[in-house]
């Protein structure tokens, strides 16, 4: 019972933290900088704290690649906020600036923007090039990773 814990990765620091399956993680703090491990917002990604998310959670993370001059990622990014806001802690949301890390764009194959991926324990599970609404956000997420979100389990 004790080792029914989850792993979440701070994303402040970058630490692993523990979180028994029965705590809310929501409410959660970092066991080493003591900040909020869910911030009900999207987090920008570095290349460092890219790997150790999408490795490291025991949720489905989930990438936004975007960029500043690029007017669908612009359209798209207050229902990413949203979707961040009610989703977590089933879920982590990253963005990833592809401007600043094109290494990142490179790996992933990233050839238009915005382009989401859904990561699980660090691989790629779906992925979908095109802004979204919130609600096709939402089934396309229902559809990809229904079995691992307790949030759509009931709905
Ligand atoms: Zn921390």
């Amino acid at each position: 019972m004790s080792e029914d814990v989850r792993h979440f990765v701070c994303p402040n620091c970058n630490s692993v933290n523990r979180i028994p399956r029965d705590k809310n993680a929501r409410g959660a703090k970092c066991g080493r900088c003591h900040q909020p491990i869910f911030t009900g917002r999207p987090i920008p990604a570095s290349a460092e704290s890219f790997a150790t998310h999408i490795q490291r959670n025991d949720i489905p993370v989930l990438v936004d690649f975007w960029a500043q001059w690029c007017g669908p990622c612009k359209a798209m990014a207050p229902v990413y906020e949203r979707i961040a806001a009610e989703l977590e802690p089933e879920i982590r949301l990253l963005k990833v600036d592809t401007e600043a890390h094109p290494e990142l764009a490179a790996r992933h194959n990233i050839r238009s923007i915005p382009t989401l991926i859904l990561f699980q324990n660090g691989s790629e599970i779906a992925r979908q090039a095109g802004a979204m609404d919130a609600e096709s956000l939402r089934s396309w997420l229902r559809r990809n990773a229904a079995s691992s979100f307790s949030a759509f389990q009931s709905s």
